[in-house]
């Protein structure tokens, strides 16, 4: 067994291998020098904690020996060789009977800077890069403002900075959260400080040598010390190139999590799989699908003539401004209902289509929002979301 990409999908895989009871050899491939470690906090507290956080590996490497994984840290997949099944390692190859390919996603860069201060964040490099740059700010530019750039701008706000977010869309979210529920979010910066400008672009980053500007496209210019790019992550499957495996933004996967190609699996941020419970495609960058994903694969792997669909319901957090922002199920072409009012500490949206109860969001109800992920698992009819709904807000 061979899992490519050695960050959260990737150690879940390996975990559930031997969980299920495979005790063949195991070796789990990393591009980065580093055991796996945890991306949420890297937007989060490893940026406004006072004190240089350590990084947030998920375990020491004990832990995987003692699991008989052969670790591979630092040995990035260049290619894959599907007639041998062979993983193409620099200067070497890797024989597998079964691979799951975990590389996820790496952020995207916007096109031509060459001005230093600029930063993407994805891993914990970038994440002590920005810190570091941040330590010596005044002014922050963050460019995008989905749920990575937001929570860039709360930390960057908890140091005192001064902060402006530009989105080229009119409103940020709409995507994950829906027209309706977008300005509820993005209401949070206006209550913390935060400049939001939508509806405008970049047109140039300037600087001489460093970041000084950051010229939008409706002539403004703005001054900045950093420069923070939030604007999405791409699928990392540029090493599969020729192999076989269909890549459609993302490793394309039938609902058992396998390609097609035999023996060629994959799971998390780079997977895009069938999601049978909403008769769709999906690809998601939320740490629960990947965590859930890579059981599900490996139990899939070591038994494919029985083989099971994997259903989900995607979940996601984040946390801005010290409070915490929870989604489970989507947001697409539904009705919204509201519970409570969003100027408010708290509030509950479920999202509704026909009959069916299909998303709910939340603001600082934690313990709460799991209860709708299940309903949703279970198709429940819309009234029983209601009702949830009304028992939970009368006891907050
Ligand atoms: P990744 O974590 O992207 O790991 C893929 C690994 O594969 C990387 O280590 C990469 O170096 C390696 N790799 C890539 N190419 C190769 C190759 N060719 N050979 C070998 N190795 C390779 N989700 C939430 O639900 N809530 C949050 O609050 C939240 N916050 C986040 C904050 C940040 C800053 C980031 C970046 C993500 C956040 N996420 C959050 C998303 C969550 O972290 C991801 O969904 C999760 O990390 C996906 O895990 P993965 O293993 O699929 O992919």
């Amino acid at each position: 067994m061979v899992v490519v990409g050695a960050s959260l999908a990737g150690l879940r895989t390996v975990e559930a291998f031997r969980r299920a009871g495979y005790d063949g050899p195991l070796t789990l491939v990393g591009a980065e020098p580093h055991l796996p470690y945890d991306r949420p906090p890297l937007s989060k507290r490893f940026l406004d904690a006072d004190e240089p956080p350590r990084i947030p590996t998920y375990r020491d490497e004990s832990h995987l020996r003692d699991l008989g994984v052969e670790l591979l840290l630092g040995v990035p997949a260049t290619g894959l060789d599907t007639d041998f099944s062979e993983v193409v390692l620099d200067g070497s190859r890797l024989p597998y009977r079964t691979l799951v390919i975990a590389t996820g996603a790496h952020a995207r860069d916007l096109p031509g800077v060459a001005v230093d201060g600029v930063h993407t964040l994805r891993t914990v490099d970038d994440a002590t890069a920005l810190r570091r740059d941040l330590d010596a700010a005044r002014r922050v530019v963050v460019v995008g403002g989905g749920f990575i750039g937001s929570e860039v701008a709360a930390a960057a706000r908890k140091r005192g900075l001064e902060v402006t977010i530009v989105e080229a869309a009119p409103r940020p979210l709409v995507r994950a959260v829906g027209e309706q529920m977008a300005d509820a979010c993005s209401s949070l910066h206006a209550r913390w400080g935060t400049e939001l400008r939508c509806g405008v672009g970049v047109r140039e980053v300037r600087g001489n040598g460093r970041v000084e500007n950051v010229v939008l496209t409706d002539g403004t210019s703005l001054p900045a010390d950093v420069v923070v790019v939030g604007i999405g992550a791409s699928p990392t499957t540029d090493w599969l190139t020729g192999s076989g495996v269909t890549v459609t933004d993302g490793v394309v996967c039938d609902e058992t999590l396998a390609t097609g190609v035999p023996g060629v699996y994959a799971a998390g941020d780079v997977a895009r799989w069938t999601n049978g419970l909403f008769a769709r495609e999906m690809r998601l960058e939320h740490w629960t699908s990947a965590s859930e994903q890579a059981t599900a694969v490996a139990r899939n792997a070591l038994n494919p003539h029985a083989a099971a669909a994997h259903h989900s319901v995607p979940y996601f957090w984040s946390d801005w401004y010290g409070q915490r922002l929870q989604m489970v199920g989507t947001c697409d072409g539904a009705d919204v209902v509201l519970f409570g009012d969003v100027w408010a500490d708290r509030w509950l949206a479920l999202y509704r289509e026909g009959d069916r109860v299909t998303g709910a969001l939340s603001l600082n109800l934690p313990a709460r929002i799991m209860k709708f992920r299940a309903l949703i698992h279970r198709r429940a009819p819309w009234r029983d979301a209601v009702e949830l709904a009304e028992t939970v807000w009368s006891v907050v």
